[in-house]
């Protein structure tokens, strides 16, 4: 198995993505640190799956916008597991509107989940790797980041700021065998694209060249490669796992 004796802290574990992030990771051997937002039982029915699938898995509650909270989690995670192999940092909102529209707080709600979030996970993780010399981070980006989308500025600037910050992180812990990259996924079959209308569902399959929405599993598997020993030699690189949609 490919993350045997491995400790995985994935962010937004409790559904969609995540979730289908969380079991790829325990049904190959990784033990799982789920973090979520609110949501226990999701986050308990995730947590009962990747144990059925032979994993140690600890639920974690914590805000990744909140400074205190994400420190607490890392350090609750080492103290459990005594060290952290990886990081995927897939926890994400929307909160879309147009531009002229959106408010202050919806922008800064989605910044500071997504892209700080992002940040203060890598920062108090980065000292654990560092003395283990070893780390794999995996940012969870967005089409969107890359190619921008009406109707979600705050959106696409967290996401592209993902993808800034992907590449200054994994320039400045290549040396200490820590690889960091990003995925942007298109439109993947969860939560977040079930609230869609159906005119702009309609809209977003017309430019997939695969004719189809992406499933969860599909976007876990390609996280689950970039997290693995196999991948040591790709790093600051953003995959997109899109049905072709930003070819
Ligand atoms: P989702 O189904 O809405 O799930 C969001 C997850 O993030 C939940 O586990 C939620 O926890 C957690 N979360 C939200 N805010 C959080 C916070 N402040 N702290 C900690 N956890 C938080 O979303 P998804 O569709 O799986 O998306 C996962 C990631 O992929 C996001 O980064 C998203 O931007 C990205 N993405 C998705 C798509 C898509 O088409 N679905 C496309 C491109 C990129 P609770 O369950 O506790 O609320």
């Amino acid at each position: 198995m490919r993350f045997e004796n491995k400790v995985a802290v994935v962010t937004g574990g409790s559904r969609g993505i995540g979730r289908a992030i969380c079991l790829e990771l325990a049904r190959q051997g990784a033990s799982i640190v789920l973090c979520y937002a609110g949501n226990e039982q999701a986050a308990g029915e995730t947590a009962e799956a990747c144990r059925a699938a032979g994993a140690r898995v600890t639920c974690v509650r914590c805000d990744v916008s909140d400074a205190q909270q994400v420190k607490d989690m890392m350090k609750a995670a080492v103290r459990e597991y005594g060290r952290i192999d990886v990081l995927v940092n897939n926890a994400g909102v929307t909160r879309d509107g147009f531009l002229l529209m959106m408010r202050e707080s919806d922008y800064d709600a989605v910044l500071d989940t997504n892209l700080k979030g992002t940040f203060l996970c890598i920062k108090n993780v980065v000292h654990t790797m560092m003395k283990q010399n070893y780390g794999r981070i995996v940012n969870v980006s967005s089409v969107t980041g890359l190619r921008g989308n009406p109707g979600q500025a705050n959106y696409a600037a967290s996401k592209a700021g993902v993808i800034g910050l992907t590449k200054a992180a994994a320039k400045e812990l290549a040396m200490k065998n820590i690889t960091v990259n990003a995925v942007a996924p298109g439109f993947i079959e969860t939560d977040m694209t079930a609230a869609m209308h159906s005119a702009a569902k309609a809209a977003a399959l017309a430019v997939i060249p695969a004719g189809r929405l992406g499933q969860a599993q599909e976007v876990a598997r390609a996280i689950a490669f970039l997290a693995s020993d196999e991948a040591a030699y790709i790093t600051g690189q953003v995959l997109a796992i899109d049905g072709g949609m930003s070819m």
